[in-house]
């Protein structure tokens, strides 16, 4: 055997193998997760592929992969039943011939005289070896994995399609391997999260040359709870994967850094919860109409006071009485209903901060209505959100989160 090269281990495919996968039985969860942990270790997944039990189209993928990427993983095709075909085909692109390899063989065996089973020989498969490959072990079940290594470098891993199985071998068995070679390049990343515009406007302000380009990536996602804009860079041309993100980033921030609300994976809650405890203020809330979206959107947090939820068939009568004895409080100000409920919720709940939101279908969208009384004054806005229903609710609770995160940002001393 040549002794193989060390080759920068960049880019990687991954085989999701199994008829149960392309006939749609089993959802290939597989694939995502190894594609996350090799992203997080500087690795470009290039191809994400689900194939069926064909030992042609295996072989084929196989072959693809390894011409074009540097390592493949493969998950599932390696039971120990003529449907699964993962050693087959790695032996064919390989040119070798699989040779039971007697101690995996008396392993293998000796699982099942533990428990005084007949060895069926059908399983003899799952001691198969070829000269490029070394085994990984399987604590968890029968199938040992297979990590070929080519003359010129590349990898081909093979992983048992059980997750609980393949997740342990992946991350005690093949991470340290491959982290053992020149893995991966430094990433770096950073994600803005963006409120009050739509996921195609951002696209728009970037524009497509900054939206397709491979090195920074720059990348829009369309969450619930956001619009994230995500850049990330790897190490090129004498500049650093940081530098390449601070460049992207100043021009992002240039064309959309007004909508930006928070970095990473901040949540409303945390946005919010982290500005009340810089002003040391707490928060209670009213809201009709919204089915408790409000609430829900804040949950158990520590500042929240007080939040109620009332329905839009009771608000007349609910407002009148939330509002009773605030016009002494207002002095000459006569505020209206829900400036009046915010007002009120305040008091009740002993807080600094008092938010009322009303939501109310409008032509298949939904009109929110914001106030907000703060030791400042008071805040009006309204909102007006896509849609009507379960989706209209939630969204005029995450309309009424950013305008409060907006007027918490301007109140008080530091403000
Ligand atoms: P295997 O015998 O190695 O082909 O895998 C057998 C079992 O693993 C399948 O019946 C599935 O339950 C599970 N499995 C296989 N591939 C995947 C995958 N990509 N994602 C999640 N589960 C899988
Ligand atoms: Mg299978």
């Amino acid at each position: 055997m040549s002794v193989p090269e060390p080759r920068r281990l960049l880019t990687a495919e991954l085989l999701s193998i199994g008829t149960e996968l392309t006939v749609g039985d089993t959802r290939d969860t597989n694939a995502g997760e190894l594609a996350r942990s090799l992203t997080g270790m500087g690795v470009r997944v290039v191809r994400i592929t689900a194939l069926p039990d064909d030992l042609g189209e295996v072989t084929t993928a196989y072959g693809d992969g390894l011409r074009r990427s540097d390592l493949v993983v493969s998950t599932g095709g390696l039971g120990p039943t003529p449907d699964d075909l993962a050693r087959e085909a790695i032996a064919q692109v390989f040119s070798e011939t699989p040779t039971v390899d007697p101690e995996l063989e008396v392993g293998l065996r000796e699982l099942w005289t533990r428990r005084g089973l007949p060895f069926p020989e059908l399983n003899l498969k799952q001691a198969w070896l070829i000269p490029s490959a070394v085994t990984l072990p399987n604590p968890n079940g029968t199938a040992p994995g297979w990590y070929a290594t080519r003359p010129d470098g590349r990898i081909v891993v093979a992983l048992p399609g059980p997750p609980r199985e393949m997740r342990p071998m992946w991350s005690d068995e093949v991470v340290p391997r491959l982290q053992a070679r020149d893995l991966g390049a430094k990433v770096a990343s950073r994600t803005y999260r963006l409120a009050g515009i739509g996921e195609s406007q951002v696209a728009e302000l970037l524009g497509p040359t900054m939206l397709r380009a491979t090195n920074p990536i720059v990348a829009t996602y369309a969450r619930v709870e956001a619009v994230d804009v995500r850049i990330s860079a790897i190490a090129e041309g004498g500049r650093s994967a940081d530098e390449l993100v601070e460049a992207a980033a100043a021009v992002v921030l240039g064309h959309v850094g007004t909508y930006v609300w928070a970095t990473g994976e901040t949540s409303w809650s945390q946005a919010i919860g982290a500005r009340l405890a810089d002003l040391g203020w707490t928060l209670a809330s009213v809201e009709i109409g919204t089915g408790g979206s409000v609430n829900a959107l804040f949950g158990d947090a520590p500042w929240v006071r007080f939040g109620a939820s009332i329905s839009p068939d009771a608000p007349a009568a609910m407002a009148d009485q939330m509002a009773t004895d605030i016009e002494e409080l207002e002095g000459e100000e006569v505020p209206d209903d829900l400036a009046r409920s915010a007002q009120r919720a305040r008091e009740l709940g002993g807080a600094e901060v008092g938010l009322a939101v009303r939501a109310r279908p409008r032509t298949g969208d939904t009109a929110v209505s914001i106030a907000i009384s703060t030791p400042d004054g008071a805040h009006r806005a309204r909102r007006v959100v896509f849609l009507t229903g379960p989706m209209g609710r939630s969204r005029a609770a995450l309309a009424a989160a950013a305008v409060l995160l907006e007027t918490l940002r301007r109140a008080g001393p530091t403000g």
